[in-house]
């Protein structure tokens, strides 16, 4: 793809109202900015141009990358295909451990950002063999407007669009964007609100509430990913807690990502997350119902394949990413004929699980 150097500035942004004295509040996310005439937001991209809401993140990304679908991660989505990826300047939480902080974090970040409209990025996603578009890298919501313009433009040639998300997004904002997404992986960074406001700045009820959301009232399928720090959300009791809510409230076909960290940003204090923790965490997962558990950013022998939860057959083997080798028939398991939901089809555009396949 051919980039200029000059994003489109100053796009009128939806999801916002005027208030008094030329201020405007933003309803796009919980974090809920009044930026005043002149001043930026949160987020970076969005900002009062004169009492308007106005973002800089139109027609306009950074990181461009055709990317593994597995790499999202997103396993249960059409394995093996490339997913054209890009994020922009910008975020709405303010992770101390983030690892784009020089993306998502930085004003500088704002200049680096490179002219691409819709019809570019997809004629780069043809060009390198890509059957999808991955709105990834830092929150995709805050660019919402323009997640909505080049998913529309994909479906309509045939491309599937993913979101890896945050989950910090009001719900009258994501009913609009998320009606062109097809999958997302939600990273869900704990499960204890004060740790969660101290780790992220934002709170956690508006996360499980947009969770809820997604998997109640709309068809998009859902993974969620949770890095898990030492001696700050890897303890046993909370990580019982989480996943029971995640087999209770979204299911227990929901598959679950379990990564470890290393030390970014501002949280270079903490050490890296040991193999034990890893697999004594997926342990923790499976007892309290999870079928789908996998294990990420270690080279470890278990939790990279899914294995079907009747009868223990591999139905996809993960020998690295982009290396997966599905041997579902028809979306069910070649050993017992299960049915293991997710977004498989290989035809133009996949098709999700249906609702009940995924209970
Ligand atoms: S999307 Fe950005 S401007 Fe809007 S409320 Fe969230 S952080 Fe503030």
């Amino acid at each position: 793809m051919t980039h200029s150097s000059s994003p489109s500035i100053g796009h009128e942004a939806r999801w916002w109202r005027p208030l008094e004295n030329g201020r405007v509040l933003c309803e796009l996310c919980p974090r809920e900015c009044r930026p005043a005439p002149g001043q930026r937001a949160y987020c970076l991209v969005r900002r009062n141009e004169g009492g308007r809401l106005v973002t800089d993140a139109w027609n306009a990304g950074l990181g461009f990358a055709a990317d593994p679908i597995e790499k999202k991660p997103l396993y249960h989505v059409r394995p093996g295909s490339r997913v054209l990826s890009f994020g922009t300047a910008g975020c709405n939480l303010g992770c101390v451990h983030c690892q784009n902080a020089s993306m998502s974090q930085s004003k500088a970040a704002l200049a680096r950002m490179e002219h691409a409209t819709p019809g570019m990025l997809l004629r780069a996603a043809k060009s390198q063999n890509c059957a999808g578009l991955a709105f990834t890298y830092n929150e995709p919501v805050i660019f919402g407007e323009f997640v909505m313009a080049c998913a529309e433009a994909a479906r309509a040639t045939g491309l599937y669009n993913v979101m890896v998300s945050n989950g910090y997004v009001a719900l009258p904002a994501a009913r609009e964007i998320y009606q062109q997404i097809d999958a997302v992986n939600v990273d869900l960074k704990g499960f204890r609100e004060d740790a969660h406001r101290k780790l992220t700045r934002g709170r956690l009820a508006p996360v499980l509430d947009f969770l809820r959301w997604l998997r109640h009232e709309t068809t998009v399928w859902l993974e969620l990913t949770t890095l898990l720090i030492p001696g700050h959300n890897d303890g046993a009791e909370e990580l019982g807690e989480l996943t029971r809510w995640v087999a209770d409230e979204l299911g227990p076909d929901t598959p679950l990502h379990l990564t470890a960290f290393h030390p970014d940003h501002r949280l270079l204090d903490v050490p890296r997350t040991p193999a034990e923790t890893l697999l004594r965490a997926r342990q923790i997962a499976l007892a309290a119902g999870l079928r789908y558990v996998y294990l990420g950013n270690l080279p470890l022998a278990e939790g990279n394949d899914t294995l079907c939860p009747a009868c223990g057959v591999v139905c996809v083997v993960r020998d690295g990413w982009g290396e997966s080798s599905v041997r579902l028939v028809d979306g069910c398991c070649p050993g017992c004929g299960a049915g293991v939901p997710g977004f498989w089809a290989t035809g133009a555009r996949a098709v999700a699980g249906t609702r009940d396949a995924r209970r």
